[in-house]
Protein backbone atom coordinates (compact mmCIF):
# COMPACT_ATOMS: atom_id res chain seq x y z
CA UNK A 1 0.00 0.00 0.00
CA UNK A 2 1.57 3.34 -1.05
CA UNK A 3 1.90 6.69 1.49
CA UNK A 4 -0.95 8.54 0.87
CA UNK A 5 0.97 11.49 1.99
CA UNK A 6 4.50 11.24 -0.04
CA UNK A 7 4.03 7.78 -2.75
CA UNK A 8 6.40 5.94 -1.03
CA UNK A 9 5.33 2.65 -1.70
CA UNK A 10 7.38 1.33 1.59
CA UNK A 11 4.42 1.40 4.18
CA UNK A 12 4.70 -0.99 7.25
CA UNK A 13 1.88 -2.27 9.40
CA UNK A 14 2.23 -1.60 12.24
CA UNK A 15 -1.09 -2.71 13.91
CA UNK A 16 -3.90 -5.61 12.58
CA UNK A 17 -6.70 -5.82 14.04
CA UNK A 18 -10.99 -6.92 12.86
CA UNK A 19 -14.13 -5.30 14.09
CA UNK A 20 -16.17 -7.30 16.46
CA UNK A 21 -18.08 -9.57 13.62
CA UNK A 22 -15.03 -10.32 11.80
CA UNK A 23 -16.47 -8.72 8.54
CA UNK A 24 -13.51 -5.93 8.50
CA UNK A 25 -9.66 -5.59 9.34
CA UNK A 26 -8.61 -2.62 10.08
CA UNK A 27 -4.71 -1.94 9.51
CA UNK A 28 -2.76 1.02 11.13
CA UNK A 29 0.55 1.33 8.65
CA UNK A 30 3.49 3.26 8.86
CA UNK A 31 5.15 4.82 5.79
CA UNK A 32 8.66 4.55 6.03
CA UNK A 33 9.94 7.27 4.05
CA UNK A 34 8.03 10.39 5.60
CA UNK A 35 6.96 8.14 9.30
CA UNK A 36 3.24 10.01 8.45
CA UNK A 37 0.67 6.85 9.83
CA UNK A 38 -2.80 6.45 7.92
CA UNK A 39 -5.24 3.75 8.56
CA UNK A 40 -6.71 0.82 5.50
CA UNK A 41 -9.77 -1.24 6.01
CA UNK A 42 -10.21 -4.58 4.56
CA UNK A 43 -14.05 -5.49 3.19
CA UNK A 44 -14.96 -8.77 1.43
CA UNK A 45 -16.46 -7.99 -1.92
CA UNK A 46 -19.55 -10.50 -2.45
CA UNK A 47 -21.32 -9.40 -5.48
CA UNK A 48 -23.39 -11.33 -7.18
CA UNK A 49 -22.05 -12.27 -11.25
CA UNK A 50 -23.47 -10.69 -13.87
CA UNK A 51 -25.21 -13.40 -15.95
CA UNK A 52 -24.55 -13.45 -19.63
CA UNK A 53 -27.30 -15.26 -21.61
CA UNK A 54 -26.93 -16.87 -25.05
CA UNK A 55 -26.64 -13.66 -26.73
CA UNK A 56 -24.20 -12.24 -25.00
CA UNK A 57 -26.60 -9.77 -23.34
CA UNK A 58 -25.56 -9.34 -19.86
CA UNK A 59 -28.11 -9.29 -16.70
CA UNK A 60 -28.09 -8.50 -13.14
CA UNK A 61 -29.52 -12.03 -11.54
CA UNK A 62 -33.38 -11.36 -10.51
CA UNK A 63 -34.61 -13.84 -7.32
CA UNK A 64 -37.67 -13.08 -8.13
CA UNK A 65 -37.81 -13.81 -11.85
CA UNK A 66 -35.76 -16.84 -10.92
CA UNK A 67 -38.56 -18.24 -8.49
CA UNK A 68 -41.06 -16.93 -10.77
CA UNK A 69 -39.70 -19.10 -13.78
CA UNK A 70 -39.54 -22.11 -10.95
CA UNK A 71 -43.01 -21.74 -10.13
CA UNK A 72 -43.85 -22.00 -13.62
CA UNK A 73 -41.70 -24.96 -13.92
CA UNK A 74 -43.85 -26.19 -10.51
CA UNK A 75 -47.20 -25.19 -11.22
CA UNK A 76 -49.88 -27.89 -10.04
CA UNK A 77 -47.14 -29.75 -9.14
CA UNK A 78 -46.56 -30.64 -5.17
CA UNK A 79 -44.12 -28.67 -3.81
CA UNK A 80 -44.58 -25.32 -1.15
CA UNK A 81 -43.50 -22.00 -2.69
CA UNK A 82 -40.75 -22.15 0.39
CA UNK A 83 -39.14 -24.76 -0.72
CA UNK A 84 -38.97 -23.21 -4.14
CA UNK A 85 -37.93 -20.22 -2.08
CA UNK A 86 -34.87 -22.68 -0.13
CA UNK A 87 -34.08 -23.66 -3.62
CA UNK A 88 -33.50 -19.94 -5.41
CA UNK A 89 -31.73 -19.13 -2.07
CA UNK A 90 -29.13 -22.02 -2.85
CA UNK A 91 -28.60 -20.85 -6.15
CA UNK A 92 -28.11 -17.47 -5.43
CA UNK A 93 -25.37 -18.91 -2.74
CA UNK A 94 -23.92 -21.00 -5.02
CA UNK A 95 -23.00 -18.88 -7.48
CA UNK A 96 -22.21 -15.78 -4.59
CA UNK A 97 -19.43 -18.74 -4.01
CA UNK A 98 -18.33 -18.86 -7.37
CA UNK A 99 -16.63 -15.25 -6.94
CA UNK A 100 -16.75 -14.65 -10.58
CA UNK A 101 -18.03 -11.21 -12.10
CA UNK A 102 -19.36 -13.35 -14.84
CA UNK A 103 -21.35 -16.67 -15.19
CA UNK A 104 -22.89 -17.62 -18.69
CA UNK A 105 -26.45 -18.45 -18.13
CA UNK A 106 -26.09 -22.00 -19.25
CA UNK A 107 -24.96 -22.04 -15.23
CA UNK A 108 -27.50 -20.93 -13.73
CA UNK A 109 -30.04 -23.64 -15.68
CA UNK A 110 -27.69 -26.51 -14.97
CA UNK A 111 -28.05 -25.07 -11.88
CA UNK A 112 -32.00 -25.01 -11.54
CA UNK A 113 -31.98 -28.37 -13.32
CA UNK A 114 -30.13 -29.75 -10.67
CA UNK A 115 -32.88 -28.34 -7.88
CA UNK A 116 -35.80 -28.90 -10.03
CA UNK A 117 -34.58 -32.86 -10.24
CA UNK A 118 -34.34 -32.72 -6.42
CA UNK A 119 -38.17 -31.13 -5.85
CA UNK A 120 -40.08 -32.45 -8.51
CA UNK A 121 -39.22 -35.29 -11.27
CA UNK A 122 -41.97 -33.94 -13.58
CA UNK A 123 -40.96 -30.05 -13.29
CA UNK A 124 -37.76 -31.10 -13.95
CA UNK A 125 -39.15 -33.00 -17.17
CA UNK A 126 -40.92 -29.65 -18.26
CA UNK A 127 -38.38 -27.29 -17.52
CA UNK A 128 -35.25 -29.35 -19.13
CA UNK A 129 -37.93 -29.60 -22.40
CA UNK A 130 -37.73 -25.60 -22.61
CA UNK A 131 -33.90 -25.41 -21.48
CA UNK A 132 -32.40 -28.04 -23.23
CA UNK A 133 -35.07 -27.47 -26.38
CA UNK A 134 -34.22 -31.38 -26.83
CA UNK A 135 -31.76 -30.60 -29.51
CA UNK A 136 -31.71 -34.74 -30.52
CA UNK A 137 -34.41 -37.15 -29.97
CA UNK A 138 -31.58 -38.92 -27.66
CA UNK A 139 -30.66 -36.39 -25.39
CA UNK A 140 -35.21 -36.12 -25.04
CA UNK A 141 -35.03 -39.92 -24.29
CA UNK A 142 -32.33 -39.84 -21.91
CA UNK A 143 -33.80 -36.93 -19.72
CA UNK A 144 -37.06 -38.85 -19.90
CA UNK A 145 -35.20 -42.26 -18.55
CA UNK A 146 -33.70 -40.35 -15.48
CA UNK A 147 -37.23 -39.63 -14.56
CA UNK A 148 -38.02 -43.21 -14.27
CA UNK A 149 -38.12 -44.36 -10.72
CA UNK A 150 -34.94 -46.09 -9.80
CA UNK A 151 -36.06 -49.33 -7.71
CA UNK A 152 -33.02 -49.42 -5.32
CA UNK A 153 -33.36 -45.67 -4.03
CA UNK A 154 -32.56 -45.54 -0.31
CA UNK A 155 -34.72 -42.47 0.13
CA UNK A 156 -38.76 -42.12 0.32
CA UNK A 157 -39.08 -40.38 -2.72
CA UNK A 158 -42.99 -39.18 -3.57
CA UNK A 159 -44.03 -41.69 -6.36
CA UNK A 160 -43.31 -40.25 -9.80
CA UNK A 161 -46.06 -40.29 -12.75
CA UNK A 162 -46.63 -43.40 -14.44
CA UNK A 163 -46.11 -41.12 -18.30
CA UNK A 164 -44.10 -37.80 -17.31
CA UNK A 165 -45.19 -37.67 -21.95
CA UNK A 166 -48.73 -37.17 -20.57
CA UNK A 167 -48.04 -34.37 -18.04
CA UNK A 168 -45.66 -32.50 -20.81
CA UNK A 169 -48.02 -33.10 -24.17
CA UNK A 170 -51.52 -34.17 -22.43
CA UNK A 171 -52.68 -37.79 -23.16
ZN1 LIG B 1 5.10 8.75 3.17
Amino acid sequence: MKCPFCGDPNTQVTDTRENEDGDVVRRRRRCANCDKRFTTYERIDLKMPHIVKRNGNRTEFDHAKLAGSMKLALRKRPVTIESIDAAVDRIEARLLSLGEQEVPSEKIGELVMKELKELDKVAYIRFASVYRNFADVDEFSEVIREVQPRPRRPRNDPPAPADPENELFGD
